[in-house]
Order: structure tokens, then sequence, then C-alpha cells
């Protein structure tokens, strides 16, 4: 279950102070076919960042120091669904010049976000983004080669998730080129091929990685 606790942090960029809530422990088990994680009770990503109610600075625990002393009348960093945090993130990432890899990890991540809260188009808009930025990465050789497989096929299952099956069913066969690790190989191709004829059927439905998969 998730479990979150109240910490008062401050901001690097105004100094101000404020009382968020972080995570303490969560767990999961399954994951939707672009590895979403179900957790176990509500969903803890918009915990994971914080975000100053002062100047609107958003980060991870790390980029705040913490807050000594009373936190009476503090502001309050109020988390939401979570997704206009992350794709908030990804931009301040892109401009300072973070890995595209580091980008499209908070894009996908305000998608997921989006999907709990039942916001479909801000989850095909951060999906979107994300999808462009992994290829990127993929294209300037960030992503480690014992990666390439799983990220190439993610993309591919972007495209598919936003509706743009041609664009799904090209980048679903470069994936089924590219070897998997020896983890992966085990539960890849046969993930890879069941959403490849999806897209080739034209369906953008959410499903969930079965378990045999992996
Ligand atoms: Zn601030």
């Amino acid at each position: 279950m998730t479990t979150v606790m109240e910490l008062a942090l401050e901001c690097p960029r105004c100094g101000g102070a404020f009382v968020t809530n972080a995570v303490m422990s969560c767990g999961n088990a399954g994951q939707d076919t672009d590895f979403r994680p179900h957790y176990w009770g509500t969903n803890p990503l918009p915990h994971f960042l914080h975000r100053c109610p002062l100047c609107r600075f958003v980060g991870s625990q790390e980029d705040f120091e913490l807050h000594e002393g009373s936190t009476e009348g503090l502001p309050v960093d109020e988390a939401g669904p979570g997704a206009g945090r992350y794709a908030d993130a990804a931009g301040l990432a892109e401009r300072e010049g973070e890995s595209l890899k580091t980008v499209a990890d908070l894009y996908l991540r305000a998608g997921w976000c989006a999907r709990v809260a039942g916001d479909e188009e801000a989850e095909q808009r951060n999906m979107g983004r994300a999808a462009a930025a992994f290829s990127r990465a993929l294209e300037i050789g960030e992503v480690r080669q014992s990666d390439a497989a799983v990220i190439t096929y993610l993309v591919a299952e972007l495209h598919r998730r936003c509706g743009r099956f041609g664009d799904a069913t090209a980048w679903f066969e470069q994936a089924a080129s590219v070897p998997a690790d020896e983890e992966r190989a085990h539960w890849l191709p046969a993930l890879l091929e069941r959403q490849r004829r999806l897209a080739e059927e034209e369906d953008d439905g959410d499903a969930e990685i079965p378990d045999q998969d992996q």
C-alpha cells in the first residue's frame, strides 16, 4: 500500500519553505503494456515530485533542502493527479540539457498519472512527447545497448496508444530486429508480437502485460 508522510522543504530557487508529502512506502503487482506499475492503493507517483507553491519550481526530494523548525503557517504543496508536475519537470529537464532519456521518462510518468486520473487528453499529449524524446534518445545513441530493444518496443507501444498505427507498426518491426538482453528475451518478443498485431488491427486500447510474459 502507498503511504506518505508530511515533511517541510526549502526551495533551491526562491528560498521559501513549504509543506509537502513524500512517499514512505509503496508496492505494485503487474503493469500496463507501457510498463506503468499497478500500485497497491493510491498512485504514489505524484508524491515523488514536489512543487514549490511560491515559485512553482518542481523537483525530487534531493533537489530541496529539509526545512528545520516550525511548519506553522507554511504554504502547502497539493500534489493533485501529478500529470502537470511531471510534464513541468520534463520541460525543466529539457531546458537544463538533461538527457533525453530523463526527459522521456518524466513525460512517460506524466502520461501514467493522467491515465490514473482518467484524463485521456493529457495522457495522449504526454505519451506523444515521451515517444518523441525516447526516439531521439535512440537516434543519438543515448540508450544503452542492453535497453535498446525494450525502449524501441516502448516507442512503438506509445504510438499505438496514441492511435498512430502506421508509426506504431514501423517501430514494432524495428523493435523485433533489435536483440533483447538475456532477461527480457524471455518475454519481450511475445509481448511485442501481441502489441504489433493490435496496431495492425488499429486497436489503441489500454492493456496489461499478461503474467506469463514477464
Ligand atoms: Zn520556490
